[in-house]
């Protein structure tokens, strides 16, 4: 936490094409204009002969230097090369983009006359300068402390990733909040004098690059994310690729020309069409036009706002879908939710906001805050919050987000043991106890897993560590504290404890493999739900494993504690043996074969001890 004397702190929305940043000032939110009076600025950086331009000064000359204008670096956040979405966009991003150390991916440019490497969070870095530098020249002194956004569905990794480009750029992050739960502030202050009855409330955030969508439940100075769902690769560039390829059609059907192999005629293309766009929000029909655009061809064409629902009605549908998720994740009906907000800037498109009514029968949609400055106003409170420069009206406000994934360890023979279920509310601590799985253990390996598979391995591992040093003792005895510790940030902490010894080890979840990525943790939970009755089957093995185990191991505990005579004794200590290496050697066998083996078990032992 920071105190009131360390100067202002800031909010910053990192979008993926604009960001925006805001500050507390005089009782209320200020949205702070750039250099060239925009409230917003675009995450565009650009490299060129002699310096390095970031916001408008870099997206005033991406037609002129498309290669080495580079922009949405977000996208490319805690992801790997390989991972199919980054070459997929790759294809349409005039800049280059190689494969790094450890898959990372790196953005090629030409500076200052040399090849140049960048990592998207160096990309981030530089734009969270300039926004820092643009409240610095407003607030007119130096700023250091800032609340930084990220959509709800990044993990980990990319939280870290983002808290670092903060670091890189100067600033003492306060927080990483989620852009839904930012909005919701927002959207809180805006209604909190008009009520104060609970309202669950579904945040809709369609921007350039992704669709957010949140269900939260809002008291009166509280706000908690029920669940979210969305996609990280559905937004404002995704309907004006559609547009590209229309015009790109277009072009070639009139003089038989392909302009795709020329990335500056494609990026004035795309600056036309994302003009149209927005015009169509207002107008039936637009007009577009590119002098020059290939081989001294003057392109002008039209386009109605039909033809570009038209072109857009899957990805528009789509978004719905997402929608409709994330009711059922919340377990809510339509008729459960009170308030539907708009944030991002393709909120202001007709026919999703038609779309999104007709889903809620009719009911209106909120449109009264910003959509474009909706999350760095909730940035803003929430640094003014941290560093006490709140007024009272903001002083009490509570927030929490929720677990995207299930998070657990494997246990026995690969099973996934849930701690923190998917959608907790977070920050969370939970402790669950356990104990070696074999006798005469002096190490246990605690492996963490994400994900919603009853098998640990059909599951991501987020990482593992040894715990050593306890002394050898039969399975059962030996007391394991395990506790899943889960920070504002989203950062996950697991330590383990041996209770007689103290020994205790911990793993702080940094480095998660980089692939719960939204549309990672979209597969999963396909695949989670194809997978079901397997899973169920999966389920009742470790089940019925479990019961023979501890019902074995208990007749043991007995056996040890009871005076047999010799010969007794002898003949259930063979068996017990013998039982235990049958387990091990039926790791894998079905649940009717370990119901089978309890029940021979019971009708021997259980008559036995009875009879003595
Ligand atoms: P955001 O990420 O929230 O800043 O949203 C940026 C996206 O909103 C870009 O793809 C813009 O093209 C899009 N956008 C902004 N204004 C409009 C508008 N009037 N109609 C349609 N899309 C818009």
């Amino acid at each position: 936490m920071a105190g009131k004397n360390e100067g202002p702190a800031i909010g910053i929305d990192l979008g993926t094409t604009y960001s925006c940043v805001a500050v507390w000032q005089r009782d209320r939110v200020e949205i702070i204009p750039n250099d060239q009076g925009n409230r917003i600025t675009p995450s565009y950086v650009a490299f060129n002969e002699t310096e390095c331009l970031i916001g408008d000064a870099a997206k005033n000359v991406v037609a002129r230097n498309p290669t080495n204008t580079v922009f949405d670096a977000k996208r490319l956040i805690g992801r790997r090369f390989s991972d199919s979405v980054v070459r997929n966009d790759a294809l349409l991003w005039p800049f280059k983009v190689t494969c790094g150390a450890n898959d990372k991916p790196m953005i090629l440019v030409t500076y200052k006359g040399a090849e140049k490497q960048f990592t998207a969070e160096e990309i981030s870095s530089m734009i969270l300068t300039k926004m820092k530098e643009i409240a610095e020249a407003f607030l007119g002194c130096g700023v250091k402390n800032a609340v930084i956004t990220v959509p709800a569905y990044f993990n980990d990794s990319q939280r870290r990733v983002t808290k670092d480009a903060g670091i890189i750029s100067g600033l003492n992050v306060l927080h990483i909040l989620v852009e839904p739960t930012a909005a919701a502030i927002a959207y809180g202050l805006n209604k909190k004098s008009s009520s104060s009855m609970v309202k669950n409330v579904l945040i809709f955030d369609l921007g350039g690059g992704t669709l957010d969508v949140s269900v939260l439940t809002m008291g009166k100075s509280t706000f908690e994310v029920k669940s979210t769902a969305g996609d990280t690769h559905l937004g404002g560039e995704d309907f004006d690729n559609r547009m590209v390829n229309y015009f790109v059609q277009d072009f070639n059907r009139r003089h038989k020309k392909d302009i795709r192999d020329n990335p500056r005629a494609l990026r004035r293309l795309r600056t036309a069409c994302e003009r149209a766009k927005r015009n169509l929000s207002f107008m039936a029909h637009t007009t577009i036009g590119v002098e020059c655009l290939y081989g001294g061809i003057d392109f002008e064409s039209t386009i109605t706002r039909a033809k570009f629902e038209e072109l857009n009605m899957d990805l528009f549908d789509e978004c719905i879908g997402h929608v409709e998720k994330c009711l059922k994740d919340a377990k809510m009906g339509k008729k459960s939710i009170h308030d539907v907000v708009l944030v991002g800037g393709s909120t202001r498109i007709p026919k999703v906001q038609q779309l999104l009514q007709d889903f809620f029968n009719g009911k209106v949609l909120c449109k009264s805050i910003h959509p474009d400055e909706a999350v760095a106003y909730g940035a803003a409170v929430q640094a003014a919050i941290l560093t006490g420069q709140g007024n009272h009206e903001i002083q009490d406000l509570v927030l929490c987000n929720v677990t995207p994934l299930s998070l657990g360890v494997c246990v026995g023979e690969d099973e996934m043991f849930v701690i923190i279920p998917r959608n907790t509310t977070i920050p969370t601590k939970k402790i669950e106890w356990f104990t070696t799985s074999h006798d005469d253990l002096t190490r246990e390996t605690v492996k963490v897993y994400e994900g919603e598979r009853s098998r640990a391995s059909d599951n991501i591992l987020l990482g593992a560590f040894v715990l050593s040093g306890f002394p050898p003792a039969p399975r059962g005895v030996v007391q394991i504290k395990v506790c899943f510790d889960i920070d504002t940030d989203g950062i996950l902490t697991v330590s383990a404890k041996e209770k007689t010894t103290g020994v205790t080890n911990n793993i702080t979840i940094s480095n998660v493999k980089d692939i719960t990525s939204k549309d990672e943790i979209e597969r999963m939970l396909k695949e989670a739900a194809r997978l079901k009755l397997e899973d169920e089957e999966q389920k009742k093995k470790f089940e019925a494993m479990k019961s023979l185990k501890n019902y074995v191991y208990d007749t043991r505990a007995t056996f040890w504690n009871s005076t047999l005579p010799v010969a007794d004794a002898k003949k259930i200590e063979r068996e017990l043996k013998s039982a235990i290496k049958w387990l091990d050697e039926h790791e894998f066998a079905e649940a009717y074969v370990l119901e089978k083996k309890r029940k021979e078990l019971e009708s021997i032992w259980d008559t036995f001890f009875k009879k003595v």
